[in-house]
């Protein structure tokens, strides 16, 4: 069973395990509350906040996926990191994030951290001196975002989870961009890994949802309790929408990256295009870290727009085939701009510290055709040339 590829543990978990009627595909269990078979009996289940059939079936697939011992569905990827360090950071203890995280967990850990629930500090982790000096506090626990939103900075997983395991911190990694498919971070020694299942694990931008998975199965209890308690699980419907869509994972994912392969090769040749930030690029900081602990480079992709604000402006306007939208990795194409959607939380000194200036665009490769794809492209950036 361990031996099982990622892309048949997506498709087989879970199928045909309905007891009842044989049904291939498990059923959905809506119900809030499931009854005690006798007086003092204890069901597996007893109420869907702390437990239920659909949302143990995702867990199951997830945490086999990542290769932990336990993992627990939240509402969204935001309580997923919620969850975490709720479970696991007391005041006056340190987590240690990185300087250009996804902008709502800098949000919400700048704003917990303020109102005195623990202390934070945001810091470049690809620069070894920033990292020494931020586990000589000995912070209770360390998040690595990699490959980061929006600049798909690399960093080096091992070497951070081994720097942590000496100051006894524990690492989380936010494997949002690359899923299992591509990255897995237990393996790498990281002791849990959260993802916003909203993103490619869901994949068809209709659910909202998170998990973390934990590599011991002692983390996971803690974690099951605290969300028990919290009340940060996730529904059983978007759990079984969630699991439909990991279903196709692993092929979508490999036509997500053949694509970005395309698009990215297109974009070299624009003149409006300045620099390309993809971790498969050489000239890409982290490319040499991310071949060998990636097993594909992944479809988010940024690039510095080249003309004129306006231009860009036109550019975006003009496109057909990228919605200008916030989220990434489901089936249709997105445009982003950064400082103005995603990242505006941040504010300004935060974001020109993160590299992220108003010229930065984001892409999110679909699965329409690339042939499709680039001739939008195209047109897009010819009518931007025009209003020069
Ligand atoms: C979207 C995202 C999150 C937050 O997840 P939600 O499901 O929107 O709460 C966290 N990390 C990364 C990298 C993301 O892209």
């Amino acid at each position: 069973m361990t031996t099982r590829q990622p892309a048949t543990i997506a498709v087989r978990t879970g199928i045909e395990s309905d007891s009842q009627y044989h049904a291939v595909v498990p059923p959905i269990y809506l119900s809030t509350n499931f009854g005690f078979p006798a007086f003092g009996e204890v069901p597996t289940y007893d109420y869907t906040r702390s437990g239920n059939p659909n949302r143990s079936l995702l867990e199951q697939t997830l945490a086999d996926l990542e290769g932990g011992q336990a993992a627990i569905v939240t509402n969204c990827g935001t309580s997923a990191i919620n969850l975490w360090i709720s479970t696991f950071l007391s005041p006056q203890e340190w987590i240690v994030a990185p300087h250009d995280c996804y902008g709502g967990t800098y949000r919400l850990l700048n704003s917990r951290a303020k109102k005195g629930d623990f202390k934070v500090l945001f810091i470049d982790q690809s620069d070894p001196t920033a990292v020494s000096e931020a586990l000589a506090l000995k912070p209770k626990l360390l998040l690595i975002e990699t490959p980061s939103n929006p600049l798909v900075r690399v960093v080096d997983i091992q070497q951070l989870c081994q720097q942590a395991k000496t100051a006894n911190t524990l690492v989380a990694v936010d494997n949002t961009f690359l899923t299992p498919i591509y990255q897995q971070p237990i393996s790498l020694g990281a002791d849990f890994v959260i993802h916003s299942t909203t993103k490619y694990l869901n994949g068809h931008s209709d659910v909202i949802g998170g998990v973390i998975i934990s590599r011991a199965a002692e983390h996971g209890e803690q974690l099951a309790w605290w969300g028990n308690c919290l009340g940060s699980t996730g529904t059983p419907f978007d759990s079984y929408m969630t699991l439909r869509g990991l279903r196709t994972l692993s092929a979508r994912m490999r036509v997500h990256e053949e694509s970005a392969q395309q698009v990215l090769a297109y974009l070299h040749t624009q003149p409006l295009v300045g620099k390309i930030y993809h971790p498969s690029l050489v000239s890409h900081p982290g490319h040499e870290i991310a071949k060998q602990q990636q097993s594909g480079f992944g479809a988010m992709l940024s690039f510095e727009f080249a003309g004129t604000f306006e231009q860009l402006k036109h550019f975006v306007g003009a496109l057909r085939l990228f919605s200008l939208a916030e989220s990434l990795g489901g089936v249709e194409s997105l445009i982003c701009h950064p400082a103005s959607m995603t990242h505006r939380a941040m504010g300004d000194v935060a974001l020109a510290e993160a590299g992220v200036g108003q010229q930065l665009l984001r892409l999110s490769v679909g699965l329409e055709a690339a042939c499709d794809l680039i001739a939008d492209l195209e047109q897009a950036f010819h009518q931007a040339q025009e209003k020069n």
